[in-house]
């Protein structure tokens, strides 16, 4: 679900609130990049954690991150794990993601819908319907939300929770 900008301009109000990242991660180089955009320390651990962050799209709790990179990078800790995440998350380029079970995280920064499970799975919502749900949020009910608490928006998530009985397998089709 990575773009490069607004896909769909009902969201483009979305895009306005947010500092908006939306450069794909693939290469050492551009997590690199990416990090010093952000004023982001670069350490060789903090790359790893990232890539594996970026390549899964299971939306990873820190023990599965450490379970992907710990193969590859010696001396690495579930708390290196930990700091790293919140440092992703502190520089904007992470999100954790609220789920029934542990803390799961996403390095996808556009704006999608998600979807979790009582079993503690969180999926992302398809698409042409994540487009739908966000563009049905009314950017004046927003602006007035900033106006009558007197603060400033950065974000509008939304998340669907289904209930126990729908807690088997969730198609993804997206
Ligand atoms: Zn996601």
């Amino acid at each position: 679900m990575r773009r490069t900008g607004p896909a769909f301009p009902a969201l483009q109000y979305l895009y306005e609130f947010d500092l908006f990242e939306g450069a794909s991660v693939h290469t050492p180089e551009d997590i690199r990049s990416l990090f010093q955009r952000n004023g982001l320390r670069c350490t060789r651990q903090r790359e790893q954690v990232y890539a594996a962050l970026d390549a899964a799209h299971t939306h990873p709790t820190a023990e599965e991150l450490f379970q992907a990179v710990q193969g590859g990078e010696e001396g690495l800790s579930l708390a290196t794990v930990y700091n790293a995440l919140e440092a992703f998350i502190e520089a904007g380029i992470a999100r954790q993601v609220p789920s029934h079970g542990p803390a799961r995280y996403d390095a996808d920064m556009t704006p999608h819908v998600h979807l979790s499970t009582p079993a503690g799975d969180v999926v992302d919502v398809p698409e042409d319907l994540s487009e739908r749900l966000l563009g049905a949020i009314p950017p004046d009910a927003v602006r007035e939300l900033e106006a009558r608490l007197g603060v400033k928006v950065s974000r509008v998530m939304l998340q669907v929770v289904t209930q126990a009985q729908d807690s088997g397998r969730v198609h993804r089709d997206s």
